[in-house]
């Protein structure tokens, strides 16, 4: 049994309280780790510490080193990717393949962001006063709150830790109850690293009490947050009240949509890796599957041919396909959307019940399960389910597929299936969220913008722009001469 501490300063400390949770392997059922349970006044600690470091150097230390410390962690992440991946599987279940191969790409945005440190560039502004210099210095926020989900804990917070590092901000991270391990043992690559003490701590605990004292906290200057929209929406009212910026990365309900022109087979495999790969427990599941009437009952035929060699087991076996349901509240709420779906007359054509075969040992497993007949204003159209439920709905013309693609409150990602070049470059005008996928789904990288329109969240991860929103922009006026001017009159 393994305990894990909070990292605050530098150094592994316990909670105030002394308290600790249990942590659960979501496939053996088993609790693994005891997890520090921290309050109000771990926060003020983690945020003392991160306010120091702020202070006493890092925000001032070349940009250049800054790098340098990132290319570090990038070369020590490589290195223990494997092990890192391990114990994300041993506390949310997702696939070991999935897992790992995070893990292992997690370096490229450390490397990317360490890179970008010293590159950004305020401007000399030609301005219209005579005699006047102006320009522009970027400047860092100061700490940097992070509050993640449990899905993906370590490159959700890397999305957060490695730009706003580079930017010269400091950082207090503070991961779902569910998997907190895997960010506790990333601590230990921070300190062999050499990031001075405090510029990156973290904090365990429940969302309604460290998550929320870290919002409400004054010293922190912004909250990065990913997780639900309702969550999402606490966060943001109780962080104006101290006048927070925030990024939100919130829920989904993309649309998947596939027209007669396509490429079927590829689009079938599409389909199946939007909403069953990672057991639906992903942002970006494809969880609405939007059919031309005319290939709806040849494909959905071939779609159940495949999702049915999908194989449940084991998350750590490289052989399976679809592992455990994370949390008991997660799988009950899987469980109770299907009987939604069902009183409201969609028609189930694939599982729709728990896997309980040999293969489920202590966990909680729901069938890759397939919905037709839905149509767009019912439940399981309209609302995230964070599971492998599809929900199968018929169009006939390109107008009406961005009607309903468009027609919910998410807006975080959509996948078009189509060879007709105009038509993609129309759908990807035309559909309000903020990933479109062509011909391919999931696709993410470390040099391109993530994030929501509308009910999915508030500003950008990745890519150029992201390092940004973790900076301040400063305009400095300098006078070339000294010429007592009028002070009742603006220059
Ligand atoms: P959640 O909102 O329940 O919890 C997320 C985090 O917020 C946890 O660390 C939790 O402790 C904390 N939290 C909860 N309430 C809080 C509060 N009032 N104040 C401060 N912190 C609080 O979400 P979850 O169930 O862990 O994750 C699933 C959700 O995350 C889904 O909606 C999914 O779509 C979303 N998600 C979004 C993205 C994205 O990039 N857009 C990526 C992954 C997951």
């Amino acid at each position: 049994m393994h305990s894990y501490q909070n990292y605050i300063n530098g150094t592994f400390t316990a909670p105030s309280s002394g308290k600790t949770f249990d942590t659960v392997n979501p496939y053996t059922g088993e609790v693994w780790a005891s997890i520090a349970h921290s309050d109000a006044s771990d926060v003020d600690s983690a945020v003392d510490a991160a306010r120091n470091a702020f202070d006493s150097g890092w925000a001032e230390m070349k940009p250049t080193e800054r790098g340098r410390l990132l290319y570090k962690l990038a070369d020590l992440i490589e290195r223990d990717a494997t092990h890192l991946a391990e114990i994300e599987v041993r506390d949310n279940g997702k696939l070991i393949a999935e897992m790992s191969a995070q893990t292992h790409y997690m370096p490229q945005w450390y490397r990317y962001y360490g890179g970008l440190a010293d590159k950004v560039e305020g401007a000399v502004i030609p301005t219209d006063k005579d005699g006047i210099f102006n320009f522009t210095r970027y400047e860092p926020l100061g700490v940097i709150g992070m509050i993640t989900a449990w899905n993906s804990p370590l490159l959700l917070m890397t999305w957060k830790l490695a730009v706003a590092l580079a930017a010269g901000n400091t950082a207090i991270v503070k991961p779902s109850e569910f998997t907190s391990a895997s960010t506790l043992e990333f601590m230990n690559l921070i300190e062999e690293a050499g990031f001075p003490p405090g510029v990156v701590n973290t904090v365990t605990g429940f969302g309604k009490d460290a998550g929320a004292a870290l919002v409400a906290h004054p010293g922190v200057a912004k909250i990065a947050f990913t997780g639900s929209d309702l969550s999402g929406q606490k966060i943001y009212e109780s962080a104006a009240k101290t006048f927070k910026h925030v990024t939100l990365e919130l829920g989904g309900k993309s649309p998947n949509i596939v027209f007669e022109d396509a490429d079927l087979e590829s689009a079938v495999m599409g389909a199946i890796s939007g909403i069953f790969a990672a057991t639906g427990q992903t942002c970006i599941a494809g969880s609405r599957l939007l059919l031309q009437r005319s290939i709806h009952d040849q494909f959905v035929e071939r779609l159940i041919e495949v999702a049915k060699t999908a194989h449940i087991g084991d998350p750590m076996s490289p052989d399976t396909h679809v592992g455990p349901v994370t949390t008991p509240p997660q799988y009950q709420k899987i469980m109770d959307y299907i009987d939604i779906a069902r009183q409201d007359g969609a028609k189930c054509v694939l599982g729709g019940k728990a896997y309980t075969g040999p293969e489920a040992k202590g966990g909680q497993f729901v069938e890759p399960t397939i919905f037709t007949g839905v149509d767009n204003k019912m439940r399981i159209a309209q609302e995230e389910v964070f599971g492998p439920l599809l929900s199968v709905i018929p169009f006939d013309t390109e107008e009406e597929a961005i009607s309903i693609g468009n027609d919910v409150d998410f807006g975080l990602a959509a996948g078009v299936w189509t060879k007709d070049i105009g038509r993609a470059i129309r759908m990807s005008e035309k559909l309000r969220v903020g990933t479109v996928w062509v011909n391919t789904y999931r696709a993410v990288s470390f040099t391109s913008p993530f994030g929501g329109y509308k009910r999915s969240g508030i500003g950008r991860e990745s890519g150029l722009e992201a390092i940004k929103g973790y900076m301040q922009v400063k305009s400095v006026w300098i006078a070339q001469q000294s010429n007592p001017a009028n002070p009742f009159v603006m220059r």
